[in-house]
């Protein structure tokens, strides 16, 4: 009995390491994700059937409800349909007397229950104890009722039920650390690609959403580097919180006016950047008269709500045509902005006509 109580487990851990890297997978591959996922647990289910736990030598269950389960309460019904489908098709077709039963207490059952588990709770926040609630209300529903029918000793229901959430318990932990590590990875990655202060892309990710544009669409467009007048005198004056909180607030500025084919990041410190794809100069400079305006008119508070003075900006434009370099772009850009400086703050300045 131990020897097939292991290798039911030892199946669904086997299940567990196919999945992992579907989790990790690009989302844009959804479908072959969803496809995957419905052939790896339906394997499983179909796995189990040949390694049945035998108790005396004739009575045998095994652990499908568990990968059915699984299916059911992580991804619904869209992935949970087509896995009862196959495990059941399958069943029927290995015939015996213990098929019918056996598809629905085993296969069809557990579906509906987690389906119904997942409806009301998010497996996410499922700690230990709520998990061996639910698999207990699944095992007691699934495999109970056969008491009934077979006449097996009240020890052997035990070691079922035992075996039954030791299983979900060991493919919970499982899930859970890897669901854990994605949740690092993707931290990891948005803090290498953003701004920790104002959310912003940073240069790293700025770059590569201007190459993805612009594999996208061969036109050019202009840059805008942006530069808080007198940065520093607001740092001074009501100390550097309340500088920060003016970045945060700018950087949501900002994003307001970055439409479709648009793209802002923080350059450092109180300059930012901002890439419009248009072939024509004056939709350009509309947007960043704009963005000038709606900075002059907006009022930015102190974390205690006392009103701080004006916010302006100066904004140097440069012209990005197609197949050029950024880096000649941003370098006249910033030429604009150090000329301008000479003459005043509060506007926009460009070369081009
Ligand atoms: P100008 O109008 O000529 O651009 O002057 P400025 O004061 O805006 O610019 P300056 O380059 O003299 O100073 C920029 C200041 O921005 C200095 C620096 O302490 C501050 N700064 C840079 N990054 C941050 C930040 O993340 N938070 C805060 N609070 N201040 C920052
Ligand atoms: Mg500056
Ligand atoms: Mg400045």
């Amino acid at each position: 009995m131990l020897k097939t109580m292991l290798s039911n487990i030892a199946i669904i851990l086997f299940m567990h390491l196919c999945l992992q890297p579907l989790y990790f997978a690009n989302k844009k591959q959804g479908i072959r994700n969803a496809v995957l996922h419905v052939i790896i647990v339906s394997f499983t289910v179909i796995s189990l059937f040949y390694f049945p736990i035998l108790i005396e030598e004739k009575f045998r269950f095994d652990l499908r409800a568990i990968p059915i389960s699984f299916i059911s309460v992580m991804h619904g019904v869209i992935f949970a349909i087509p896995v009862v489908i196959i495990a059941s098709v399958w069943r029927f077709i290995l015939g015996g007397a213990g098929a019918f039963p056996g598809i629905i207490f085993s296969i069809i059952i557990p579906a509906i229950l987690s389906l119904i588990i997942r409806r009301f709770f998010h497996w996410g926040k499922f700690g230990v104890m709520k998990v061996l609630f639910f698999s207990t209300i699944i095992w007691a529903v699934c495999d109970l009722p056969f008491l009934f029918f077979v006449d097996l000793d009240i020890n052997f229901y035990m070691m079922r039920y035992v075996t039954f959430q030791l299983s979900v318990l060991i493919l919970f932990a499982f899930t859970k650390l890897s669901y854990h590590h994605l949740h690092l990875l993707n931290q990891f990655k948005f803090n290498a690609e953003h701004d920790s202060l104002t959310k912003l892309f940073n240069m790293k990710r700025f770059y590569e959403e201007i190459k993805a544009l612009k594999h996208l669409n061969s036109e050019g467009g202009y840059i805008a580097m942006i530069d808080i007048d007198h940065f520093k005198k607001i740092n001074d004056t009501y100390g550097h919180q309340t500088g920060d909180l003016v970045l945060r607030n700018f950087a949501k500025i900002l994003l307001k006016h970055r439409q479709q084919r648009a793209i802002v990041a923080r350059y450092g410190g109180e300059e930012f950047i901002f890439f419009k794809q248009t072939d024509t100069f004056e939709e350009a400079l509309q947007t960043f008269e704009e963005v000038r305006k709606d900075v002059e008119t907006s009022q930015f508070y102190r974390k205690t709500g006392e009103l701080i003075g004006q916010v302006t900006i100066l904004i140097g434009v440069a012209s990005f045509p197609a197949n050029s370099k950024l880096e000649y772009a941003v370098k006249t850009a910033d030429e604009q902005l150090y000329k301008a400086k000479m003459n005043g703050r509060n506007q926009v300045v460009c070369s081009i006509k």
